[in-house]
């Protein structure tokens, strides 16, 4: 991750960024809102919202069709954001930027590629073979693994977690002992905010032989980080929606090479080069990966999201995070009965607090909370692997982003007190 110079901060102004999202002007149930769960999606800004109504008002159109105007408009709108996530993530080529309806797609994108078979050097998954993951996977990064693991008749191996819920190194090394064909892994822990040592694990994953595939929709979310910086890694895959950006569109990004040696996704116009009546050859990289009409606008809408954050720094961005969290720790860990889920300590946490209240339902906690305008999650957050280890079937999480102020944690906190007041007085 990049390494800020404390000198030299770049800061942001919560309150000054809230101006951007009007939608945390609005009151809920007579209350401001407060709006704690980013980690499922968060706000979006102004620029974000115009932009799609510019492009439907101004360039509307579909992409790589016509040679009329609008849909050389309406195309170039489209690559462009290619070569925007390219400076997100400190690459170059666009040839690697695929576009998708999100991390999950992302990653189903992977799975049924690899489940099609291999068109070159890289190994096929069969019989017998290993495929790792980690007990802290969402279940985007869980099922279609397992699944695939089904289909070819191989060992899904899960990585336990220590006590305060990071991944347990030396099992990860023991898991790795079989020579897995695929590690796949999070960045950080949506359920847990832990944040993993990406570049150890795809290190030791790659001596192992294994391709290595990150899940970056949290980590895209709460760390600033560059692809270099993550190690020998082979895939990765966000969401626009958890950055600012609209919902139904995301990323895999992937090394070319590795793009040129997978099957194709799904199969229909723009993706292929040529169709005959037994046989087609596929399109050049990216669209090889992308058939049928893409959603344009939620590209566009991506691009305006990740001009937005870039403007602001994700150094900035991270430190902010890293702030609001080690105060929500402080906090939260002051409030009696109140439990948390994961690391205690900030250190390697991104901006997601999960709690348990004693004698308080996770869903009850969240339902009084909203009576006072607070937005919060209570679930098993898509993570019941995770959840079935840790014997709940449920939590509460607070995730924070760019436009929560410390003020919001007070809020929480009392609120939280109220409603254990509230469940004390009925029992
Ligand atoms: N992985 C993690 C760590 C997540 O937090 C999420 C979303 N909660 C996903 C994957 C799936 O993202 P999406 O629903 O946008 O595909």
């Amino acid at each position: 991750m990049r390494k800020a110079n404390l000198e030299t901060l770049n800061r942001l102004d919560p309150k000054a960024i809230r101006k951007d999202f009007p939608i945390l002007e609005r009151k809920v149930r007579g209350k401001p809102l407060v709006y704690l769960d980013s980690a499922a999606t968060t706000q979006k800004p102004r620029a974000v919202i115009d932009s799609i109504s510019r492009f439907y008002t101004e360039s509307n159109a579909n992409v790589h069709r016509g040679v009329y105007l609008l849909s050389q408009e309406a195309t170039d709108l489209y690559e462009g954001v290619r070569f925007k996530v390219c400076e997100f993530l400190g690459r170059k080529k666009t040839e690697e930027i695929i576009f998708t309806s999100g991390t999950t797609d992302s990653i189903n994108l992977v799975t049924t590629a690899l489940e099609r078979g291999s068109l070159g050097s890289y190994s096929e998954i069969g019989p017998g073979d290993d495929i790792v993951v980690t007990r802290m996977e969402h279940h985007a990064n869980f099922v279609p693994w397992q699944q695939l693991a089904k289909s070819k008749g191989a060992n899904l191996k899960i990585v336990e977690l220590t006590a305060d819920g990071r991944i347990d190194m030396d099992h990860f090394e023991k898991q790795l002992s079989g020579r897995p064909k695929i590690v796949a892994f999070t960045m950080m822990s949506n359920a847990l905010g832990t944040v993993n040592p990406v570049r150890e694990m795809a290190l030791k994953a790659k001596n192992a032989g294994a391709l290595v595939l990150v899940d970056a929709a949290q980590g895209v979310v709460h760390l600033d980080f560059n692809i270099s910086d993550l190690g020998p890694i082979d895939y990765l895959a966000f969401s626009a929606h958890k950055i600012c950006g609209p919902t139904g569109v995301g990323v895999l990004w992937a090394r070319e090479e590795v793009l040129w040696a997978m099957k194709p996704y799904r199969y229909g116009g723009d993706m292929i080069g040529k169709v005959g009546d037994l046989d087609c050859a596929w399109n050049e990289l990216p669209w090889k990966f992308e058939a049928g009409t893409p959603h344009i606008e939620g590209v566009v809408g991506m691009g305006a999201a990740l001009d937005y954050l870039m403007k602001i720094g994700r150094d900035a961005i991270s430190i902010h995070e890293k702030e609001i969290v080690n105060y929500a720790l402080k906090k939260l860990s002051a409030v009696e009965g109140l439990q948390i889920v994961g690391p205690k300590q900030p250190e390697n946490r991104g901006g997601v607090v999960s709690m348990l209240v004693d004698g308080v339902h996770p869903h009850d906690l969240a339902t009084l909370l909203d009576l006072d305008g607070i937005a919060m999650r209570a679930g098993h957050h898509c993570a019941q692997p995770l959840m079935n280890y840790l014997k709940v079937s449920a939590t509460n999480r607070a995730s924070f982003y760019i436009y929560n102020t410390l003020e919001e944690v007070d809020v929480l906190c009392d609120a939280i007190e109220n409603a254990k007041k509230y469940f004390m007085r009925r029992k």
